[in-house]
């Protein structure tokens, strides 16, 4: 299946929750699971249907998958190698989907949605070890350094998304400094990492399937 080019906000409505996907927005009356908590499409003002085992398996998983911002195919990449780690699969998961550059930028106060993360990502800017790294699915590890350098314009727009940022907490695997764009990733993230609530169980049980 092709990457989703349509809205945001409809995928969070679909899921009845919100997922963050449109940076400093989300966090205002403008939210769109705030006006209209209801299902989009023509049928999702009508009564909720009351969902099988595998429907909500299937939604927790379509959630996940959404607030990263991933195709089910790199999806399920990631579940399989979740798979061949010691330890417990769902959270050897979340760690994968964690330790995504383009996540961690975001994490970082540098960028308001991941989608932003992934173009500054994408675009070259950013910098692993005194590497640049332009691919968002690139794993960081512990004590990776990671820098953000870029021309005039663009360190305008990373400083206006740290001002707006400010109220979001930096998680404590990783260390930031805003001042000169600069991050150490501490140590890998765990399961209490995880700042959403989600039942990683389900998706397991949705792939043991
Ligand atoms: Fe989701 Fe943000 Fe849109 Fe609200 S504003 S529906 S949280 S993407």
């Amino acid at each position: 299946m092709g990457k989703y080019v349509g809205s945001s906000c409809r995928l969070c409505r679909r899921e009845g929750e919100k997922l963050n996907l449109k940076g400093t927005r989300c966090g205002t009356h403008r939210c769109a699971v705030e006006r209209r908590s209801y299902a989009p499409g023509q049928h999702g003002s009508g009564k909720r249907v009351k969902l099988s085992n595998y429907g909500i398996q299937l939604r927790e998983k379509q959630k996940v998958k959404r607030i990263y911002g991933l195709v089910e195919r790199q999806f399920k990449n990631y579940f399989l190698m979740a798979t061949e780690k010691k330890g417990v699969t769902g959270s050897m998961l979340l760690q994968f989907l964690e330790r995504r550059l383009d996540n961690v930028i975001y994490q970082l106060g540098f960028c308001s949605s991941r989608r932003q993360a992934r173009q500054l990502v994408g675009h070259g800017f950013v910098f692993v070890n005194d590497h640049r790294v332009d691919i968002p699915s690139f794993l960081v590890k512990t004590n990776d350094e990671i820098f953000i350098r870029f021309k005039k314009k663009g360190q305008k727009t990373v400083q206006d998304n740290i001002e707006a940022c400010k109220e979001r907490k930096v998680p404590t695997w990783l260390e930031v400094d805003h001042n000169h764009f600069k991050a150490n990733v501490k140590r890998l993230p765990e399961r209490e990492d995880i700042g959403y609530p989600v039942n990683e169980q389900l998706i397991v049980e949705l792939y043991s399937r």
